[in-house]
Formats: structure tokens, sequence, C-alpha cells
């Protein structure tokens, strides 16, 4: 699998989201996904799957070195005492001495976001972070964020795909050097049924849902880390280094529009 490289820093392009994957569920995900090559995987303490994320890691094959491991502090872990009480018990759940980044989770928070960045700096200089970030933080916030903090700033993971502009931020992590990770590339399955992706890959021989992974990762600066349950979904959603879309089929596909993004989400809520 491919990697973005980011100030030397070797992100792999495709990773696993784990939003939404508890349990035996989770457990079972993640392994899959080391077993099929996946070396990124993507959690939160909000998830409550670090535990689960930990013990496939443990039980797995892959090198501890070779796996790019996220995770996020929750909103009420951003103290400075908190977001150090807060990111030892996330090792302990994961069972790793580092994470490879430590992302704000969202921006609206009560304390400063210079006193949150002031612990994350500490936490890189003690080792147990590798990079730090944000997430869910628009062009102005994240210009912020990189003035308060002591460490360059790696990433800011927010909702990328065909339905959602990201257009400004995608020119900012350019110009600066900065990962745009793509959380929720499949629109939380709203892309599914959209019929330009259909289309289009019928004439790659690809499913939508590759499409639309693959769509995110023409772009420069991006990796993308869409979630999945099922063996073959985890599967098929690597099969997206071997074929590419032309200038034409890109600007096809994107159509943003917050209505198509929101009812794509909720459309695939409903039950059948
Ligand atoms: P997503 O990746 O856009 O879509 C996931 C949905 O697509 C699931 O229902 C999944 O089904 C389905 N799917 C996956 N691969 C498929 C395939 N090949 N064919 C058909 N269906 C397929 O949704 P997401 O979970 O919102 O986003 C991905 C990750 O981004 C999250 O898990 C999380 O790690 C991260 N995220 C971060 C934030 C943030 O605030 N930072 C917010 C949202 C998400 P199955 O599960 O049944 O396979």
């Amino acid at each position: 699998m491919l990697d973005v490289t980011i100030r030397d820093v070797d992100v792999p392009a495709l990773g696993l989201g784990t939003w939404r994957l508890t349990g035996e569920d989770c457990r079972r995900a993640v392994e899959t996904a080391l077993e099929l090559g996946y070396r990124h995987l993507d959690t939160a303490q909000a998830y409550g799957n670090e535990r689960e994320v930990g013990d496939a890691l443990a039980a797995s094959e892959a090198d501890r070195e070779a796996v790019f491991v996220t995770t996020k502090l929750d909103n009420g872990n951003r103290s400075y005492d908190d977001v150090l009480r807060s990111t030892e018990e996330s090792l302990a759940r994961l069972g790793t001495r580092y994470v490879d980044l430590l992302l704000i989770h969202n921006p609206f928070q009560r304390e400063p976001v210079e006193e949150t960045l002031r612990a994350m700096d500490e936490l890189v200089d003690e080792g147990k972070v590798r990079e730090i970030g944000v997430s869910n933080f628009d062009v102005e916030r994240l210009h912020e964020a990189r003035e308060a903090a002591d460490h360059e700033l790696l990433a800011d993971q927010v909702q990328f795909n065909p339905y959602w502009d990201q257009s400004s931020l995608l020119d900012y992590c350019e110009i600066h050097d900065l990962l745009l990770t793509a959380y929720s590339p499949l629109g939380h399955g709203g892309m599914l049924s959209d019929p330009v992706l259909a289309e289009v890959g019928e004439r790659h021989g690809k499913s939508p849902a590759q499409v639309a992974i693959r769509w995110c990762l023409q772009h420069p600066n991006v990796s993308v880390i869409p979630k999945a349950t099922s063996r073959e979904h985890i599967a098929a959603n690597r099969e997206v280094f071997d074929f590419e879309l032309s200038d034409e089929e890109m600007e096809r596909i994107r159509r943003p529009s917050r209505t198509r993004a929101l009812s794509g989400a909720i459309r695939s809520r409903l039950p059948i």
C-alpha cells in the first residue's frame, strides 16, 4: 500500500476507520485489516474501542513500528491535566508505549487551544506521542493551532468526499505540507448508491465505494480512513491502487452539496 509523506513522516494512504465498531466486531475487523495489509488505524477516546483496537494489534503479526495508530482526545479531556492523564489511559487501553498521532477531536472547547496543545507538546517530548494534530478544524482554526503549538502539527482530520467541499483546506494543507485525513469518505455509507460513482466504476471494473475512496486519494496530501466491518468490505477497500480516475472523471464525481451529504447519510441509516 502507498504512503503519503508529510515532512518525512510516512503515513499509509489507506487506513481503517473504527467509529461505531465495538466489542468483538471491532477486534475482528481490525485483525482482518492488519492481516490484509492495512497499516493505519483510526480510533478515538470517544469511540470506546481503544481496548479492542489494542487487542487486535497485539494479536496481529504486524510489527508495531509499521502500524500508524491515531487516537483523539475526548471533548471532556482538553485541560492540561486531562490531556496527560487521558492519553496515558489511551496508551494503556491500546497496549502501546506511543501513538503515532494524537488529535484534538473537535475545535469547540472551554479550555483555550493553547492549553491543550501545551500538554500535547509535552507528550511528544516524552515520546508518548509521535505527531500531533487536530480534527474538524477549518483553515482559520487550524492556522491558530499551528501558531500555538511548539511542535509542527501533522494533520487535520475532516469529512471529505465527493459531496463535501474541502478545497480551501486542501490548498492550505498542500501549501504548508500538512496531511488532510479524509473521514466518512463513503458519506457514512450514503454514497454507495450514487449513480455517477456507479457509472464511472463500471468503466474501471470497480464499485462505487472503491471509486469514492480512489477519488479522495487522488488529491495531494490526502489519506483516507473508510470504516468497514466485513472481511469483504475491508478487502474491497484496499483494491484502489490499481486504477486511476481521469481529470474529467474527477470533476464529474465532485458534486459538493450539504443536502446530498445529509440525505445520503440519513438514508443509509434507515431500515431497508
Ligand atoms: P464511511 O467510511 O464513510 O462509511 C462506512 C459505511 O460504509 C459502513 O456502513 C460500511 O459498512 C460501508 N462500507 C464500507 N466499505 C464498503 C464497501 N466496500 N462496500 C459497501 N459498503 C461499504 O463512514 P464513517 O465511519 O463515518 O467514516 C470513516 C471513519 O472516519 C470512522 O470510522 C472514523 O474512524 C472516522 N471519523 C472521524 C470523525 C471525526 O470527527 N474525526 C467523524 C466521523 C468519522 P460495514 O461497516 O457494514 O462494512
